[in-house]
């Protein structure tokens, strides 16, 4: 008491400011532990049906099997969009990529001749985490713009490894004309830049060993010693044709080629979640498992499989956009876990903005729900809509287990080959019947009313942004 007083009044305030700085200090570190690693592994063109836990006969997927037997598998989540440009636009931005100009209805998807990409203004989920304090990494195939402005590392991400479009792209003159230099390939016959940052380290990327890089990559990321938590965006080239894989996986699958493709995914997945398990960050670590768009039913048995679901890449039938989902948490999601509740790759946004403490975007339209309730077990999916676009086409809507679909449109030459307005909606019970085969639109006219009414609302709010992808 005595000492106390003789302290002068200044040094009382250096006190108290010194006690507020620390408490300030205390919850800083606090609110940082608790920030988790986030970790999205980002397939490409892989079918609802291609893993063993999601059903398929002779892919087997150990790695994937564990990791979904210490976590949840996802039965209803979708991608944004059947194609990759725009499914990735979404991810990214948590948003519905019309909103954004990530969609042509004459040019899918980018181009090596394309001049546009992912605009500046956007935010990524990248931006938003390194707000935040972390620190972040893009692997793998990036696809929102291939020129120096689009790149990565111009959209929140500290560094990049890996091609910046589709691996069947910019084929080289001598290459076989063609369905051969897809069903016989070569790294060779795709003059496809493989990059570090923005710099060309390796054209042609040499593509059998993409799978195996992109890995080492990752796990380098991940055991970079830092003290901020980190997001990591690993998004795989495979198995989009051609397929390549290791010579270590050659000739191992029962699926042929593109089972061993696949195989060695899960071989990468059993990869990097043994380092989460080895660095002790497992239970601070959420994986996600998923896909950007369905199989590519067309490229025979090059292509994946869809399962049950209705389709494939390209069209909106659920072939085309229900992606096999895992997310793995120890600790925080319970182990075996198979949810029916709806999700979407732009969900991930709000869903990491909870986790990391991170600020969303309020001066935009986002169509991102938070699913944390579900991780945690603690409550429902916020999602009970989905909106299947085909480009700026809205193609069909999801509302609880029903779908409408308004529209029609085959893929890559399957019927029908021009979109087709249906006189009539055709209605599905998406939980009674996956395959989309039996319409109910005639015995069940208030839901398709309650469909319609829900699209009037949607349209209301929406606010297309003109096409980036054909400049
Ligand atoms: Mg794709």
């Amino acid at each position: 008491m005595h000492s106390r007083r003789l302290l002068s009044a200044s040094a009382r305030g250096l006190l108290f400011l010194t006690f507020i700085g620390q408490t300030i200090g205390l919850l800083t570190l606090r609110s940082a532990a608790a920030q988790p690693n986030l970790i999205v592994i980002f397939c490409d063109d892989l079918g609802y049906g291609d893993l063993s836990c999601f059903g398929h006969p002779s892919i087997r997927t150990p790695e994937l099997d564990r990791m979904a037997s210490e976590g949840m598998r996802w039965l209803q989540f979708y991608s944004a969009a059947p194609v990759c440009t725009p499914s990735r636009a979404a991810l990214m931005t948590g948003r519905l990529p019309l909103r954004n100009g990530m969609c042509s209805n004459q040019r899918r998807v980018l181009f090596p001749d394309s001049n546009g990409g992912l605009p500046a203004e956007e935010i990524t989920i990248a931006e938003m985490l390194r707000d935040a304090g972390y620190r972040t990494g893009c692997v793998g195939k990036w696809h929102l713009g291939h020129l120096p402005q689009y790149l990565p590392t111009e959209h929140g991400f500290d560094s990049y490894f890996g091609i910046p479009y589709s691996n069947d792209m910019d084929r080289v003159a001598s290459a076989p004309s063609g369905k051969l230099a897809i069903t016989e390939p070569k790294s060779e016959y795709f003059n496809v830049p493989l990059m570090r940052d923005k710099q060309e380290v390796e054209r042609p990327a040499d593509q059998t060993t993409l799978t195996r890089r992109y890995t080492e990559e990752a796990i380098r990321f991940i055991k970079e010693p830092s003290e901020q938590p980190f997001f990591l965006y690993l998004a795989h080239s495979m198995p989009h044709v051609p397929l390549f894989r290791s010579s270590e996986f050659a000739d191992r699958s029962r699926r042929g080629l593109y089972g061993d493709v696949v195989e060695e995914i899960d071989d990468s997945v059993g990869q990097i979640l043994k380092v989460l398990r080895d660095e002790q960050l497992s239970r601070n670590t959420l994986v996600v498992f998923t896909s950007d768009n369905g199989p590519w039913l067309s490229q025979a048995d090059h292509g994946g499989s869809a399962g049950l679901l209705r389709e494939g890449k390209g069209t909106t039938w659920e072939g085309g956009m229900r992606e096999p989902t895992i997310m793995w948490w120890p600790g925080t999601i319970a182990a075996n876990q198979a949810t029916l509740e709806l999700g979407s790759t732009m969900d991930l946004m709000a869903t990491f903005a909870t986790l990391a403490e991170a600020e969303l975007p309020r001066d935009r339209r986002l169509d991102s729900y938070d699913l944390t309730a579900v991780l945690r077990g603690s409550g429902n999916s916020p999602r009970e809509t989905l909106f299947y676009y085909r480009a700026y086409e809205l193609m069909a809507v999801r509302m609880g287990p029903w779908k409408l679909h308004l529209q029609e449109h085959g893929s890559y030459g399957s019927e029908p080959k021009k979109l087709t307005k249906l006189d009539k909606p055709k209605l599905y019970h998406l939980e009674h019947d996956p395959g989309e085969r039996y319409n109910m639109a005639s015995s069940q006219p208030g839901t398709v009313q309650q469909i319609q009414s829900l699209i009037d609302l949607h349209r209301a709010d929406l606010q297309p942004a003109d096409t980036l992808l054909e400049h």
